[in-house]
C-alpha cells in the first residue's frame, strides 16, 4: 500500500518498496506496482517523484 506522508504544506505519496514520494498518488501506485513485479526503478515512473 502507498503511504501518504503530510508535510506542512502538502501531502505525499510514498512507494513503500523504494521509498520515493510524489505529489500525484496515480504515480505512487505505478511505481509500488512496477517496484514489486521489477525489483527495480523506472525512470519513467521515477521521474515524477520529489525530495521530501
Ligand atoms: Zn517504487
Amino acid at each position: 500500500m502507498v503511504k501518504t506522508v503530510s508535510k506542512p504544506k502538502r501531502k505525499y505519496y510514498v512507494c513503500e518498496e523504494c521509498n520515493f514520494a510524489y505529489i500525484d498518488k496515480k504515480f505512487a501506485s505505478k511505481c509500488e506496482n512496477w517496484c514489486r513485479e521489477h525489483h527495480s526503478c523506472n525512470m519513467e515512473i521515477t521521474k515524477h517523484a520529489v525530495n521530501l
